[in-house]
């Protein structure tokens, strides 16, 4: 079923066509498919959804559909809102309203609202009013408290990732500003999982809600090319440097083990001429903001992030990813890797390997059954003893199988405690 069929009006379909189009959305996912035409007709959805099955643009085209169609309620009026439990998610779903709006005959205000950072600009930009509010509860009911916005003519609701919204405690929250909405209005409530208390939410919010269920898309399964390079680790940043010259890599998340690193491999890459950025949980929240919306506009080419500070980040067409430092467990590896080749796209994730991790990378490849050549690059031959016991591609005869020594052992870890403060 393509997009023009599922009941758009003939004056906004075109700039959805467009949008879509520039987006690479080709044809709806299931998700679309089955809620579009409904919440279209004006009913409320209750969807059981995953991220990834492309839930957003599922709720976002109805709702910029229906706001062209009511007529605008004055200045500090919202008409459309999204709750979300995360900043980032915020971040991303107001980005998604934005680019599919980005054709229609009129302008819409979408207006992104989180926590972690002043308040005094967001109430600045809600002064001159906006059509569709993106927030997490806490930060909403601030600006509700500091009259910043009336919630009193809202014409549409969607909870996006209602279940994560309890388990982070915005319960409260969500109750206050379910009581200030009018009681006539449109509900869309997305969740990954419905354990009682969603299921009781959802009954108390939503009337005659149609059900929909949907499991991951099978075609969305993304192609990842996965490599792994052998390199010592003290030029694991000139190798990272030399891979985004000459492999055309126009973005990368490269992921490393603490905040140290972070810092200190991406300032050494900004002293190689590469736009590059750290991205962990001490920054502030404004830096990471920003960070990641530079990392979006390709002002910013390589981020360089922690494991907790990355999850959760989803930023479409992320050509590659790279192991600095390989994460701990074959389960890390999978969310790493996951990062690049987002729906459909083709995806690069290459992994440093050294005689030292090389053990606890073929691990890693057991549990996920994988088997990935190794290679080395000219010019960044490890030459580190503790040879790698697979195949020996240098030729000068490794030390197959060999068990290290006590001794080995030992020079081994002055090495790497040697090699690790170098970066
Ligand atoms: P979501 O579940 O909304 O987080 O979307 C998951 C991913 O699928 C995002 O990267 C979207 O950009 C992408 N996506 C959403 N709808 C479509 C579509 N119709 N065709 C292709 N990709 C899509």
């Amino acid at each position: 079923m393509p997009f023009s069929s599922l009941g758009f009006s003939p004056t906004l379909l075109p700039a959805f066509l467009r949008a879509l189009a520039e987006k690479g959305y080709l044809a709806p996912t299931a998700i679309q498919a089955e809620a579009i035409p409904a919440i279209l007709q004006g009913r409320d959805i209750v969807g059981s959804a995953q991220t990834g099955s492309g839930k957003t643009a599922a709720f976002a085209l109805p709702l910029l559909h229906q706001l062209a169609h009511a007529p605008s309620s004055g200045p500090r009026h919202v008409r459309g809102l999204v709750l979300v439990p995360t900043r980032e998610l915020a971040a991303q779903v107001g980005e998604a309203i934005v680019s599919l709006a980005k054709y229609l005959p009129h302008r819409v205000k979408v207006a992104v609202m989180f926590g972690g950072v002043s308040i005094n600009p967001q109430m600045m930009n809600l002064r001159g009013g906006a059509d569709i509010v993106v927030a997490t509860p806490g930060r909403l009911i601030d600006l509700i408290d500091h009259n910043a916005l009336s919630l009193s003519s809202l014409g549409m609701l969607v909870l996006d990732e209602a279940d994560r919204l309890l388990d982070l405690g915005f319960g409260e929250e969500l109750a206050r500003i379910l009581a200030l909405l009018p009681a006539r209005r449109q509900n869309l409530f997305f969740s990954a999982t419905f354990p009682p208390a969603i299921e009781m939410l959802a009954a108390d919010m939503l009337q005659a809600p149609l059900r929909i269920e949907v499991r991951a898309e099978p075609q969305a399964e993304p192609e990842i090319v996965q490599r792994a390079i052998e390199v010592d680790p003290g030029r694991r940043t000139q190798l990272l440097r030399h891979l985004v010259q000459t492999e055309g890599l126009s973005r990368v998340l490269v992921f490393v083990a603490t905040k140290h690193a972070a810092e200190i491999v991406a300032d050494k890459l900004r002293k190689a001429d590469i736009e590059a950025e750290p991205f962990h949980g001490e920054l502030s929240q404004g830096k990471r903001s920003q960070v990641l919306q530079d990392f979006k506009l390709k002002i910013v080419q390589v981020v360089v992030a922690t494991d907790v500070a990355a999850r959760g980040l989803d930023i479409a067409q992320l050509p590659a990813v790279v192991n600095y430092d390989l994460p701990r467990s074959s389960v890390d590896y999978i969310h790493r890797i996951g990062r690049t080749g987002r729906a459909g796209e083709t995806g690069l994730a290459i992994s440093f390997v050294s005689a030292a991790t090389e053990a606890h990378f073929r691990l890693i490849e057991k549990r996920q059954k994988l088997s990935i050549a190794r290679e080395q690059v000219t010019g960044f031959e490890p030459v580190e003893l503790q040879a790698f016991t697979t195949a020996d591609p240098s030729g000068t005869g490794g030390i197959k199988g060999k068990r290290p020594s006590k001794k080995d052992k030992l020079r081994e870890a002055a090495a790497r405690s040697a090699s690790e403060s170098g970066h």
